[in-house]
């Protein structure tokens, strides 16, 4: 239907708006080294200019603390950007192959590998980490060369709208989308053609995504979820490993997707491991977390609800208190619990940690390979033929010794899942790749 009288500024549908990137595209404008790191550029200044904004946003949807909110929203996607910046222009060059490899070419052939970038791309965020999640694709599609589309979660609604308001007041408006929305929004998309997609969250929708994607032959990155396993031997001093672990575990209350799941640990280990995750608890939040200023949230009642029925399985060692009205839950701790029983069925994203018994090591890495491969397996022991049995006989996304979540820190380390915890991977110069075709060429003389 014809409106003559809609305002100018009406958003345009999906067909529309990728069209119009596929255009910018198409004119060369982003492939210039000198436009990538303009807009990386630009991008760094929305952050370091709405630092107390984006916190407050934070803090509305998810109750996240400012401390972490800095850290990981903030801090964490600048120092991507200067660590890409750093180094672009040595990722970007084309790498030859040694003479050698051209034996049987005519005298004089050079061949070699150069990145391209793919097109228009689609990045799709969550909610647990909203800023950092749907900007770190961004700058590897940029630095790449791309025009994208962003979609972030509906789930956080006043993040989703402070990115769609401030985006359009630092990028290049011509290359740079936003589409805020939720999955009549995010199915409208899914329908157009892109040169990748980049996905994180669940596998449910995960499969979506591929799906979607399949009708037009366009690669993927599937950022999933999963239960990562934390083992822990008996050889390890509990109260050092026990802070560590609490830290990695009840921060953002657990809605993490490197979060550590769940505790593997000796009958013997358990009840120790326990006592002590309940001192550091302490420590970290104080008596009250509930009263805490580092303590988070729940996102949303459904999320609240579902957490909340995985607070009985075992024994509660400590925590287990809730507050619907709050969408509070307690950091908690359950101890003898078993395979079987709910908490262990589902990636609990949530403040509750369970211990499951086993008898040693090699039990432990039975009962891993037994489920769907993790996005992250963490290991605390001193000992160095345990940690080539880890590393040797699972599969994992990441693998970390000594401190949770820490992997992902190291903008040189491929961060992904591998199985049900995901497909490809990004950060640093493995974003490049994934935004990135990287084009064989061959040069032979002629005559
Ligand atoms: P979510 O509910 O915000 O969904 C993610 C995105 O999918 C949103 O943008 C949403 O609009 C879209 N979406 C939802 N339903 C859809 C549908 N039917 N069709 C199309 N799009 C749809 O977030 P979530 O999935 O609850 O996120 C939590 C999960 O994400 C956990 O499993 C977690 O482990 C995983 N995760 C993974 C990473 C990683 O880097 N690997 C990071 C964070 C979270």
């Amino acid at each position: 239907m014809h409106h003559p009288e809609a305002p100018a500024s009406e958003a345009v549908g999906p067909e529309a708006l990728v069209a119009k990137l596929r255009a910018t595209f198409a004119t060369g404008r982003t492939r210039p080294p000198a436009w990538r790191e303009e807009q990386l550029t630009q991008l760094r200044s929305l952050f370091t200019e709405h630092r107390e904004d984006i916190a407050d946003a934070l803090y509305a949807d998810l109750h996240k603390p400012r401390t972490e909110a800095y850290t990981a929203e903030v801090d964490f996607p600048v120092r991507e950007i200067d660590h890409t910046l750093a180094h672009l222009e040595e990722w970007l060059r084309p790498q030859p192959l040694a003479p050698g490899a051209l034996a049987g070419l005519p005298e004089g052939s050079t061949a070699g590998t150069q990145y391209e970038p793919l097109g228009t791309v689609l990045i799709i965020a969550p909610w647990n980490y909203p800023v950092q999640l749907l900007l770190v694709p961004l700058v590897g599609a940029l630095a790449a060369g791309n025009t994208a589309v962003l979609k972030p979660s509906e789930v956080t609604p006043a993040t989703s709208e402070l990115i769609a308001r401030l985006i359009p007041e630092y990028l290049d408006t011509d290359a740079v989308a936003v589409v805020e929305g939720g999955v009549p929004e995010t199915t409208a998309l899914l329908a157009q053609r892109y040169d990748h997609i980049f996905y994180t969250g669940n596998g449910a929708v995960g499969r979506i995504v591929m799906r979607a994607a399949a009708e037009h032959l366009t690669p993927v990155t599937l950022e999933l979820g999963g239960k990562s396993p934390v083992f822990v031997d008996r050889d390890v001093d509990v109260a050092a490993v026990a802070t560590r672990l609490a830290e990695a575990k009840f921060r953002n209350a657990g809605q993490t997707c490197v979060a550590p799941d769940y505790v593997l640990t000796d009958p013997d280990t358990a009840p120790a491991l326990a006592r002590e995750l309940r001192t550091a608890v302490e420590r970290v939040f104080g008596a009250d977390p509930k009263s805490s200023q580092t303590y988070g949230r729940i996102v949303n009642e459904r999320h609240f609800d579902r957490v909340f029925a995985l607070l009985g399985s075992g024994t509660t060692a400590f925590g287990g208190q809730s507050d619907r009205d709050d969408v509070y839950i307690a950091p908690t701790v359950l101890t003898d619990v078993k395979p079987d029983e709910p908490v262990m069925q589902e990636e609990i994203f949530g403040p509750v940690l369970p211990i499951v018994n086993v008898d040693g090591l090699d039990e432990a890495i039975a009962f891993i390979n037994d489920r769907d491969k993790p996005l992250a397996l963490y290991g605390f022991t001193e000992n160095e033929t345990t940690r080539q049995h880890l590393a040797a006989e699972t599969s994992s996304g990441g693998l970390g010794f000594g401190l949770p979540m820490a992997h992902l820190r190291v903008p040189e380390l491929p961060f992904g899942g591998v199985g049900e915890s995901g497909v490809g991977n990004y950060h640093g110069p493995h974003s490049i790749a994934t935004f990135s075709h990287r084009k064989a060429r061959l040069d032979v003389p002629l005559g």
